[in-house]
């Protein structure tokens, strides 16, 4: 039997977000298939077509865009791939409110996240702050019909036949995709090999009763990756990634000892979510940053009341934390 190979290129989009830019991969065959698109701005366009065109091909020869997640540096420009080209867009089945309405879907978003971190100890100065979320909305638009992915289905991306495999954390709907003849995985923003790949608190979606506890989530989802047989992981930003189980290991392991730090400071005193953010990372936690570590340290409260160490107890609207020793 001969093993096809991905015919598969990177190309490095510009994005206005801290993180840098992201990539996105084009796989040659049938279906000429983009995975991810990076966010709604012109240089990124630019810089896609671009990509595509040294590579022989224009926008409109794309007959399939994969999402791997419903973030804007991921997703944003999917809308004018799929005017450009009538391409296929195919994301997880979770992804289709985000990706189909997301301007209700980031409106909601903000909200809740808004009053997520003023039950968790936010002061009022800081919640103007988290507004400046409101204005990302620019960075990304809906897209017409999404085909709904699940867990495990195989999907055909250029020459070669790949796995989806649903590795929710760094956001809910996310998706990671195995070519097991390769042995390559694309990863996404799971696995990324110099930025911790950070697990968002999640808005809940329809149907369930309570928000996602997205690091116990990332957790999980590293080590079903971590059971994979992969020579080489291709991520969302960065570069490849050789040694996946041992970059896994050293990012459980980091959260392992974050998760320590936290109890320890629990054990000291009662505190909650925006004071425990201060005593890690200092007074100055200005807008989305300090989003990302009250949602950082949220996780970590997650994965100790799972684990019967700390407790959430809720007062005129303000939560507290408690250890159980
Ligand atoms: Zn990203």
């Amino acid at each position: 039997m001969t093993t096809v190979e991905p015919r598969i290129h990177v190309l490095s989009i510009p994005t206005p977000f801290p993180v840098g830019p992201v990539n996105v991969y084009l796989l040659e065959g049938e279906p000429l298939t983009l995975v991810d698109a990076g966010p709604l701005t012109d240089e990124a366009l630019e810089a896609l077509a671009n990509g595509v065109r040294d590579l022989g091909y224009s926008l409109a020869d794309i007959e399939q865009l994969v999402i791997t997640h419903a973030h804007h540096d991921h997703f944003g420009l999917a809308r004018q791939v799929v005017e450009r080209s009538g391409a296929a867009l195919l994301s997880f089945h979770q992804n289709r409110l985000p990706l189909e309405d997301f301007e209700t879907w980031w409106a909601q978003r903000v909200a809740f996240v808004a009053e997520l971190v003023a039950s968790e100890g936010a002061p009022k100065a800081a919640l103007e702050d988290i507004k400046v979320m409101s204005g990302f909305q620019i960075y990304a638009t809906s897209v017409p019909e999404v085909t709904p992915l699940q867990d495990n289905d195989r999907v055909q991306m250029g020459d070669t036949t790949w796995r989806a495999i649903h590795t929710p954390g760094h956001a809910l709907g996310h998706l990671c995709f195995y070519h097991p003849e390769s042995q390559l995985l694309l990863s996404g923003d799971h696995l990324l090999r110099d930025i911790t790949s950070n697990p968002v608190v999640e808005t809940p979606r329809v149907g369930m009763r309570r928000r996602p506890r997205s690091l116990p989530d990332y957790k999980r989802s590293l080590h079903r990756l971590r059971e994979l047989e992969v020579s080489k992981v291709l991520p969302g930003h960065g570069e490849p990634v050789h040694d996946h189980r041992a970059l896994v290991d050293e990012i459980l392991t980091h959260h392992e000892e974050r998760g320590r730090l936290i109890w320890e400071l629990l054990k000291a005193k009662d505190r909650t979510v925006y004071e425990l953010g201060r005593a890690l990372f200092g007074e100055e936690l200005p807008g989305v940053e300090l989003f990302l570590v009250m949602s950082e340290i949220i996780g970590h409260l997650d994965v100790l009341e799972l684990q019967g160490k700390a407790r959430r107890v809720e007062r005129d609207g303000q939560a507290t934390w408690t250890a159980i020793s």
